[in-house]
């Protein structure tokens, strides 16, 4: 249960009521190609789910929004836009630093009732080795925008990546850059699209402009990055896309 203004209601009515009525539902700029659903989601997605909001109200860290009515066919429907909140594939940080599981299964597919998302195991192993047509996207690198390739400082993707050493690495397996030196490399073999390299990169115009940004992009941006990406984002102008790694989707 969530209190949204002064009633107390569910947040999947909620979304129902929203979407029903339209007021205050702002259609992403995403283009169909760029959609991130959560993990597992098939690929007759659109016809298999039944906009029941079960996987937004399962998810633990409010990483599944739903499309307003403005959305034409999408409406209902649940994605993820990592620069909001990324899917954090229902892991979180022990006191030892490591990630772990919190759940058996991934929330969102375990509640679904239609088989639109699947039920994955929350599993290292199997995360990385998904079937191209479960994961959520990809995500790629612009070395020339990522301040540890150009100031050999940084490296929040590869230590804060759910699928850290698999889908992120220290470096490129394939370049003779010394060890200890980090130089994040994304293996689109593994990767699976969660978002949370986008979602924590400093390197993102929202850095600057957003007020919604949680404190820890605020902290890291403010006190640890703020000259580099000042640098960087004089040096590119409005020609490149931040973040210095983005997430594309697949369906
Ligand atoms: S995998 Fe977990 S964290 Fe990710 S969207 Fe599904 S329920 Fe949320
Ligand atoms: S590289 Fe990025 S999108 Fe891919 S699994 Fe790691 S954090 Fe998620
Ligand atoms: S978080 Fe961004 S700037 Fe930092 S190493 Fe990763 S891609 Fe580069």
């Amino acid at each position: 249960m969530a209190l949204y203004g002064k009633s107390l209601i569910t947040r999947r009515d909620f979304m129902k009521f929203a979407g029903i009525v339209g007021m205050g539902i702002v259609f992403p700029a995403f283009h169909l190609g760029d959609i991130i659903r959560p993990p597992g989601a098939v690929s007759d997605f659109l016809a298999m789910c039944i906009r029941c909001g079960q996987c937004m109200e399962a998810c633990p860290y409010d990483s599944i929004f739903f499309f307003g009515i403005t959305a034409g066919a999408l409406v209902h429907t649940p994605y993820i836009n990592p620069l909001r909140s990324p899917c954090y594939l229902c892991q979180e940080r022990g006191p030892d630093g490591k990630k772990r599981p919190v759940s058996t299964y991934l929330r969102c597919g375990e509640v679904c009732p239609t088989g639109a998302l699947r039920r994955i195991a929350n599993d290292k192993e199997v995360l990385c080795n998904l079937p191209d047509e479960l994961r959520m996207g990809r995500a790629f690198l612009n070395r020339e925008f990522c301040i540890a390739w150009q100031f050999n400082f940084c490296g929040e993707c590869y230590l804060n990546c759910p699928l850290k050493d698999r889908a992120l690495l220290a470096r490129p397996p394939d370049e003779p850059i010394p060890a200890g030196v980090l130089r994040p490399h994304v293996d689109i073999s593994h990767c699976v699209g969660c978002g949370m390299c986008a979602y924590i990169c400093p390197v993102r115009k929202q850095a600057t402009f957003s007020r919604t940004l949680n404190r820890v992009n605020q902290d890291l941006f403010q006190f640890k990055y703020r000259a580099l990406v000042r640098s960087l984002l004089a040096r590119s102008g409005e020609q490149v896309r931040l973040p210095a790694i983005r997430v594309t989707g697949r369906l």
